[in-house]
């Protein structure tokens, strides 16, 4: 199986304030400035997310990154008060693209991390993250759309890697989980680096 399929939409390329044209635009206050890491962004972080945990749709994922979710609009919210977060990007379910951040902008994604020694992955990385659970395949629309987004990042940056949250952020994040396919990026073809869980690697 390879990353692009006939499913797959044409590339996504990025504009020239990063922005993708073809994905809709929610655009979230929660971003830094990537000038204080002084280089392009090199590294892909591979995200699950769902809210409430486990229903998929709605507008909830949407509202926490732009600062209007209702803590009391479900008990899980609670917990998410006042959290300031986002990332670049969203793939829903049916592979719809969503952009929160200017690809040229840091994401607050990742939170405390580290990949190759360097701490703090916002600085210089890409957050996507894809609708669903640790426990839960995803679609085939969205590695579609992971697909032809990843493309288009890497003609756009020099992107070196990709890897899961769980990867940059060991023994406190768990997602992708184990159902992301590593396979198809290890078949792909492109000259980045893999970061795949060690039991997958082994396995
Ligand atoms: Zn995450």
């Amino acid at each position: 199986m390879t990353l692009r399929s006939e499913l797959s939409p044409p590339p996504f390329s990025v504009d020239a304030e990063g922005w993708v044209r073809r994905a809709r635009h929610f655009p979230s206050p929660n971003y830094g400035s990537r000038s204080r890491a002084g280089s392009p962004p090199t590294l892909v972080v591979i995200h699950s997310i769902s809210l409430p945990p486990g229903q998929f749709g709605g507008r909830a994922v949407e509202d926490l990154f732009t600062n209007r979710l209702d803590p009391s609009a479900h008990p899980s919210f609670e917990s998410l008060r006042d959290l300031r977060v986002s990332a670049h990007f969203l793939i829903r379910r049916e592979g719809t693209l969503t952009q929160f951040v200017s690809t040229d902008a840091c994401a607050w994604h990742a939170g405390v991390s580290q990949w190759d020694g360097r701490q703090g992955c916002n600085d210089f990385s890409l957050g996507v993250e894809l609708e669903g659970t640790d426990h839960t395949p995803f679609t085939e629309a969205q590695y579609g759309t992971l697909g032809a987004l990843f493309e288009g990042l890497c003609a756009r940056y020099p992107i070196q890697a990709i890897t899961g949250h769980s990867d940059v952020a060991p023994g406190r994040k768990t997602d992708p989980g184990p159902h992301f396919d590593w396979v198809r990026w290890e078949e792909s073809g492109y000259p980045v680096q893999l970061l795949r869980p060690k039991k997958a690697r082994s396995g």
